[in-house]
């Protein structure tokens, strides 16, 4: 299975800055001693054309050129530097490369990703670029270029399990009936303004699994009833974890791990791509989050398995 990273652009923080960065290059060494069948690739960068599909020109080039108001800055919460708008159009590439593989082999991955929290004109919450967003806009191009103009469009679907809302994928698709969003999150989690998804699972302060589990199986239902994705962009945020600093729910490994294996076996059974992302994870032990994650690519490279035949 592909899976795509870029630990090797990181971006500068100050001394105690909350943001685990140094998370996605021990994602890749646990991945890379645990599971050796997986196929590690740098991702490329995405491009201006790619992230206009989802952003506004005005802001792309903003964090391009270093003017972003200070105030959108501020949301973000990561200082501006070359690294950082470099570092931000990698972990968009990741999953743009991750949904182009996933296209051709069923499942791929994204060691970072998963930028919710960023909207068409502005980021926020540690998010500069929505990956999804642009991901699923760029299959849907390349879709329409195979397919021809008079073909219905790739629907794509986007679930996005991270503890937070994604309050930015949101807002990008209100109005696009052809990419569908499903949220779960915690419902006293950030962002504390929560933008309306298609559907939105908001889930009480210390959730366990059965409840989680059965939150979940009610979503997948009533998203089958109402949509027939072509692909799914999968945001398998760490953060739903017990063991998270910032999330409020009490998942266990095992509910974590079940939760995972239900959104690739609906997948599979379906014969739906998937390609995922890796969205949040602060655990209070960084390890935790990494065990979580590691978890979550075990399950997946089962189910490439089983697309490869
Ligand atoms: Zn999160």
């Amino acid at each position: 299975m592909q899976a795509f990273y870029s630990d090797r652009f990181v971006l500068p923080l100050p001394p105690g800055h909350r943001f685990p960065m140094e998370k996605y290059q021990l994602l890749r060494d646990r991945l890379n001693a645990d599971l050796p069948q997986l196929r590690m690739l740098q991702a490329p960068e995405a491009s201006e054309g790619e992230l206009a599909l989802a952003h506004e020109p005005a802001y792309i080039q903003a964090i391009a050129e270093g003017t972003v108001d200070a105030k959108i800055l501020r949301e973000i919460g990561f200082p501006w530097s070359p690294a950082m708008a470099a570092r931000a159009r990698r972990s968009v590439g990741g999953t743009v490369a991750a949904g182009r593989a996933a296209m051709a082999e069923g499942l791929a991955a994204n060691l970072a990703g998963g930028t919710h929290h960023s909207y068409a004109h502005k980021g926020g919450g540690f998010c500069v670029f929505n990956d999804m967003a642009v991901t699923a806009r760029v299959l849907q191009v390349e879709w329409g270029r195979r397919h021809g103009s008079r073909a219905t469009p790739l629907q794509v679907a986007i679930i996005d399990l991270d503890v937070h809302q994604g309050n930015g994928t949101a807002s990008i698709f209100k109005n696009d009936r052809s990419v569908f969003t499903l949220s779960l999150h915690g419902e006293k989690n950030f962002p504390f303004r929560k933008e309306d998804s298609d559907i939105d699972v908001a889930l009480p302060d210390g959730c366990t699994d059965g409840d989680y589990l059965a939150a979940l199986e009610n979503a997948l239902l009533e998203l089958e009833g109402r949509f027939d994705p072509g692909v799914v962009l999968y945001l398998a945020g760490a953060d739903p974890h017990e063991g998270d600093r910032l999330g409020r729910l009490k998942i266990s490994y095992d509910g974590m791990q079940a939760r995972d294996r239900r959104i690739f076996d609906w997948c599979f059974t379906r014969r739906l791509p998937c390609a995922f992302a890796m969205g949040g994870g602060y655990g209070s032990n960084i390890q935790t989050t990494l065990q979580v994650q590691a978890n979550t690519y075990a399950v997946a490279l089962e189910y490439w398995q089983r697309w490869q035949g």
